[in-house]
């Protein structure tokens, strides 16, 4: 049917739209308000499955990287689709897993890379002067803030605080704090409670899936990203000099997979007219991350 309006504008008003049709249209999906962005953005979260085996995903963390968005929603609907049509795997998948999906982590950093600082309200100054006074915001990574939410987990935040912009940027700004921003703090507080026992975080770009963090990830890590890497092509890569992340501390914290998937190949933002590409490979990773 086609409930995901596929356009190169998706702004957080295209996606409560979206949200809301797929949710009138599949019954079966429900959604909740995990938390607010500094501007007052509801950030949501789909739910789809009766399930023990609880998978996450998430796009967005980073402004420019908002292809992961509509990615992971048509998923979602081709998932729908096939559940609908008692479609045989995804009727098992229905049964056997409950997913929830938070398509948006940074609505604020998405509206100021597709309309500019008029958006930023009391925070105007501020981005103008993370974004080095740039007009435009295609490089624009962080929340409304200047701060980048995938920097503000408690593993080793220290090392980044230490090493990356002392003051609110475009990008790497891993805040004050840990968690002092309400995006990276509605994630934290979701993954607390759900019990999650696999998460997926959407980003790009690169093609490759990092799946370790200071040894602390489970041993069939290995061989899930080895069956993502399969159906994908995506290269698996196991750690690098990064800390702070949300899959660094879940899988620090919770012993458990997490999984940072960098999507596409080029600089960011990528053209929206690879989308198809990108959603041939997306799509059986994140099929895989309920069937195994
Ligand atoms: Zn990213």
């Amino acid at each position: 049917m086609g409930a995901i309006t596929l356009t190169k504008l998706y702004d957080s008003e295209q996606l409560k739209h979206d949200i809301y049709k797929l949710s009138e249209h599949y019954d079966f999906i429900k959604v909740h308000t995990i938390g607010y962005s500094v501007l007052g953005e509801p950030l949501l979260e789909l739910k789809i499955g009766e399930g023990d085996k609880r998978v996450h995903w998430n796009g967005a963390f980073h402004a420019n990287e908002w292809i992961t968005t509509p990615l992971l929603l048509k998923v979602v609907e081709e998932y729908a689709e096939g559940i609908i049509h008692g479609r045989q795997l995804e009727k098992e998948l229905f049964s056997s897993t409950r997913l929830s999906v938070v398509p948006m982590v940074n609505p604020d950093g998405v509206n100021l890379f597709m309309h500019g600082s008029e958006i930023a309200k009391a925070y105007k100054d501020l981005v103008n002067k993370a974004n080095h006074n740039h007009v435009n915001f295609t490089s624009w990574k962080a929340n409304i803030r200047g701060v980048d939410l995938n920097n503000q987990f408690p593993a080793h935040w220290e090392v980044e605080k230490q090493r990356k912009p002392q003051d609110p940027n475009f990008r790497d700004y891993p805040g004050e704090k840990p968690l002092s921003e309400p995006e990276s703090k509605a994630i934290y507080d979701l993954t607390q409670k759900s019990s999650f026992h696999r998460v997926l975080a959407f980003h790009s770009q690169g093609e490759v899936i990092y799946w370790g963090y200071q040894n602390k990830e489970p041993s069939q890590a290995k061989s899930i990203v080895g069956a993502f890497q399969a159906v994908s092509g995506y290269e698996p890569v196991h750690t690098i000099d990064s800390y702070a992340g949300y899959k660094d501390w879940f899988i620090q914290d919770y012993k458990r997979e997490g999984y940072t998937v960098e999507v596409g190949k080029g600089i960011n933002p990528l053209p929206w007219s690879t989308f198809n590409d990108h959603l041939k490979k997306v799509k059986p990773i994140c099929f895989k991350s309920m069937e195994m």
